[in-house]
């Protein structure tokens, strides 16, 4: 469970209604009981209920379970896709290792007004469900030719395109396994990227262009399969 409070060796944690409501009423814990608990920078700690009236639980920090562990270095950027393609976007990329997610709007991206807060929640129980100790930070849209500026020149881009040569993109990608500067693996709209666009990513100083394959996929299947052969690569 994600508490956005210090944590420490007998830190009384109050809960709000929600958190409360879900690990009484849904996990049924009883006083005394314990849960994992992490708040992203004080790693994971074992924290007991304290029951206190029917619907309100506070959590006492008992003994941390993990160390925290680093955010990874490895930007997810892509074109905002409608609502619910875009919670499940956010959440496989979450799943799949992403430390930073950019929405990059892009001449074709179908819905340029981004809800940043409904992206941190979906950020935060993607989180909790897989495991993780760090949450993703999930930045400020961008349009692409300032983001792919604002990327240091040897920060490696995947940059996924669906015309790149049908190649295997695990030995295309072999180059990133020893890259300290970090990669940034983007994803165009459900329409694609324009000719000068891709021109613009493939520019960067170190671009490789990758194909996921033979068929079209859409944008947030190719999101599952590029961290899938990223991380691969990256032996994350
Ligand atoms: N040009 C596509 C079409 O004809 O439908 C539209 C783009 S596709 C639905 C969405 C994005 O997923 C692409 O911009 C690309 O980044 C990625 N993508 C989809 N299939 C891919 C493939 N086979 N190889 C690499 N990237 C792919």
């Amino acid at each position: 469970l994600f508490v956005d409070r210090p944590l420490h060796e007998g830190a009384r944690i109050a809960l709000d209604r929600g958190q409360a409501n879900y690990l009484l009423n849904v996990l049924r814990l009883k006083n005394g009981e314990s849960v994992l608990i992490f708040n992203g920078q004080d790693g994971e700690w074992r924290a007991e209920v304290s029951v206190e009236g029917r619907k309100s639980a506070d959590l006492v920090c008992a003994v941390r379970a993990r160390s925290q562990t680093e955010r990874p270095d490895l930007i997810y950027a892509f074109a905002p896709l409608k609502h619910a393609r875009l919670d499940y976007m956010v959440q496989k990329a979450v799943e799949m290792g992403a430390g930073i997610l950019q929405p990059v709007i892009t001449q074709r991206t179908q819905s340029t007004r981004v809800n940043l807060e409904r992206m941190r929640s979906n950020v935060i129980e993607a989180a909790e469900q897989c495991g993780i100790l760090t949450i993703p930070e999930v930045r400020e849209e961008e349009s692409l030719a300032p983001f792919l500026k604002s990327l240091a020149q040897d920060r490696v881009i995947v940059f996924c395109d669906e015309d790149a040569p049908v190649s295997n993109p695990v030995q295309a990608l072999a180059e990133l396994g020893n890259n300290p500067a970090g990669v940034a693996v983007i994803v165009g709209p459900e329409g694609g990227f324009t000719d000068q666009e891709r021109a613009l990513v493939a520019a960067h100083e170190r671009c490789v262009r990758v194909s996921l394959g033979p068929r079209i996929l859409r944008a947030d299947t190719a999101a599952v399969a590029a961290l899938a052969i990223v991380q691969s690569v990256l032996g994350d």
